[in-house]
């Protein structure tokens, strides 16, 4: 068996699961009652949203919003940053589907424009200082992309908006535990995040809200989270996302063996299977990913025959996994043979070297046993 998705989730730790379990069974009060149970659940969640503000760099703890998750904490963020000035929503070709999406959604009818990418996957900074010449504009763009693990170039960006009096909100989902992630230094107005990228737990996940950014109503009117999210808080899972991010030094630590492991199977692939090609900047790219083109093979078919060997890996992202050809491969390489072909074998501080080894094996197996009826 092996686990080769970790951009699509990852395994929770063990201290995320007990200490939800205790978050359960004992801190069940609801953190608006007055009652000693309900106050006692408010210290377990404000000592908790202080954890996840110091591992993450936020300023002050009161500048994150607890959501259910990345898809949540984008759309929330379009609902609360977007103001009558803007005139446009300016985004990456390369984004994942829930910015797209929530663009398009929420975008009151401005118009949405896709800034392109090169072939190694990063964005065209001339094109973006010109768009954003034209108008003022909400722009969102990705950290570290969820398919290739390229990083933009978040100082460049960040200058850009500055100098246009552009609003600016990162999908910053990808990178804790991979790349250093310090919330107040990233010159953004909104940041989302989303545990169960970082070891922690599914349907929790924060909107990092810089004060002064917000200009309008929340998705989910209450009382809760500084009125801008409604509803009873989470308090098990942001119980275990605390935890989780009190890790991410563990994670980060643990990079270096990784991006050695990640090469390693990029050299054996490349060396032992001909028409391979490595999707995505070499260098500027999470130290555990690797986007694979495998020429003349069909993604879906590559990952349902690895899945029946217990290989978890995926085509594009996990979500649109083996639906259609991957939008951010083929917006960088114009081809539909290098977007329909690619597979993303993603990696974590628990990935093995033998792991990979046996990976790689299957994958070649893997490959041979799908040969194209003429064999060229
Ligand atoms: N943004 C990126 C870059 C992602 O990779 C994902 C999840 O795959 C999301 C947003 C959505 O996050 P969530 O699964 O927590 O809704």
């Amino acid at each position: 068996m092996g686990y080769l998705d970790n951009n699509g989730t990852t395994k929770p730790l063990q201290r995320v699961i007990d200490a939800m379990r205790q978050a359960l069974e004992h801190s069940y009060g609801n953190p608006s009652s007055a009652h000693r149970m309900g106050q006692d659940a408010r210290r377990v969640l404000e000592a908790a949203r202080a954890t996840i503000a110091a591992s993450l760099g936020a300023e002050h703890p009161s500048e994150l919003v607890f959501t259910s998750g990345g898809t949540e904490s984008i759309n929330l963020m379009f609902a609360l940053l977007a103001d009558p000035a803007h005139r446009q929503i300016v985004i990456s070709a390369v984004e994942h589907s829930a910015v797209i999406d929530a663009a398009h959604r929420w975008g009151g009818g401005r118009r949405v424009i896709e800034i392109p990418v090169d072939e190694a996957g990063r964005l065209n900074l001339d094109e973006l200082a010109k768009v954003l010449r034209g108008a003022r504009s909400l722009v969102s763009m990705v950290y570290a992309n969820n398919e290739t693990g390229v990083i933009f170039d978040l100082p460049a960006i960040q200058r850009l908006c500055a100098t246009h009096g552009a609003s600016l909100h990162i999908d910053a989902v990808q990178a804790p535990g991979r790349i250093p992630v310090h919330l107040s230094e990233m010159g953004a107005d909104m940041v989302s995040l989303s545990a169960h990228k970082f070891h922690g737990p599914k349907g929790i996940g924060a909107l990092y809200v810089k004060a002064g950014s917000v200009h309008a109503a929340p998705l989910l009117p209450g009382h809760q989270e500084g009125e801008l999210r409604g509803g009873t808080e989470n308090l098990p899972g942001i119980v275990g996302m605390a935890e989780a991010a009190s890790e991410l030094p563990v994670s980060l630590e643990a990079m270096g063996r990784v991006s050695q492991i990640r090469d390693d199977l990029e050299r054996e692939l490349t060396r032992r299977i001909p028409g391979v090609v490595i999707n995505g900047h070499r260098a500027r790219r999470l130290p555990q990913t690797s986007n694979i083109s495998f020429l003349n093979r069909n993604a879906a078919d590559l990952v349902a025959r690895l899945a029946r060997r217990d290989f978890s890996v995926s085509a594009g992202a996990a979500c649109a996994s083996g639906k259609k050809p991957s939008h951010v491969i083929r917006a960088m390489t114009h081809s539909d043979e290098r977007a329909n072909s690619s597979v993303r074998l993603s990696l974590s501080r628990f990935t093995t070297a033998n792991e990979v080894e046996r990976a790689v094996s299957t994958i070649v197996e893997v490959y041979a046993a799908t040969l194209p009826a003429v064999v060229r």
